[in-house]
C-alpha cells in the first residue's frame, strides 16, 4: 500500500498524527502557517489526484466528511480557485490575460496544466462547493452553508459585517430555489440578478 520513496506515506507513516479514521489522518504541519495547520492524507498511496480513477467519488467523499468531523462547520472554509473555466465545458482556456495568459485544459471538473502532472486551478463556483457538501458528502445545509459563509467570514475577522442574516450586517444574499441553484443575487441589499 505505501511506497518507500513517496514523501506522503513516510509523512502517514511517521507524522505528528492528530486523528485518525475511515482510512485518512490529520497530522501537524512541520511549518504551520497557522496556529492550528494539519495536512489530511489518505493512508493509502496514490500517484496522483491527476488521475481521478485512482481517488473515486466515495472515497472523496469520506476524505471530506473526516475533515468536517474532525474541524466542525465553524472551522472548516470551503474555498475555491475558480479560474474562467467556471461551469464551461471541457476544452482550453487561459489563465490571466486572455492575450499572452498561460493555456489549461479543463475537464469539466478541474483544470489541468497541459503536459504536466499538476492540476492547474479548480473549474467550480461556491455553490457547486455547497451542494457537493451537502448532496454527495452528507453534510446537514446549515453546516454546508455555513462552511461558504461565517465560517470565512470569521476566519477574515468580517463576521461582524458578513456571514450570516443579522441586523446591521450587510445583505449581501444569494437566493437559491429547491434544487439549491442560483435564483437571485443581492450585493450591499441592491439585487443584481
Ligand atoms: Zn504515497
Amino acid at each position: 500500500m505505501s511506497q518507500p520513496d513517496c514523501l506522503f506515506c513516510h509523512l502517514v507513516a511517521n507524522g505528528d498524527h492528530v486523528h485518525a479514521a475511515d482510512g485518512f489522518v490529520a497530522i501537524r504541519d512541520i511549518q504551520p502557517a497557522a496556529e492550528t495547520h494539519l495536512l489530511v492524507l489518505p493512508e493509502r498511496h496514490i500517484d496522483t489526484f491527476r488521475q481521478i480513477d485512482e481517488f473515486p467519488d466515495e472515497e472523496a467523499g469520506r476524505m471530506l466528511r473526516f475533515v468536517a468531523t474532525v474541524k466542525g462547520a465553524d472551522k472548516t472554509a470551503l474555498v475555491t480557485d475558480c479560474s474562467r473555466a467556471l461551469d464551461q465545458p471541457p476544452g482550453m482556456y487561459t489563465f490571466g490575460p486572455l492575450d499572452g495568459g498561460e493555456p489549461f485544459y479543463s475537464d469539466g471538473s478541474v483544470g489541468l496544466l497541459p503536459d504536466s502532472p499538476s492540476l492547474a486551478s479548480s473549474v467550480r463556483g461556491m455553490d457547486f462547493m455547497v451542494r457537493h457538501m451537502h448532496r454527495q458528502v452528507g453534510l446537514e445545509l446549515p453546516a454546508a452553508v455555513r462552511m461558504a459563509s461565517l465560517t470565512p467570514a470569521t476566519i477574515i475577522g468580517l463576521q461582524d459585517d458578513l456571514g450570516s442574516l443579522t441586523p446591521g450586517k450587510r445583505a449581501d444574499l444569494l437566493f437559491l430555489d429547491a434544487g439549491l441553484e442560483i435564483r437571485r443575487v443581492f450585493v450591499d441589499g441592491e439585487a443584481v440578478t
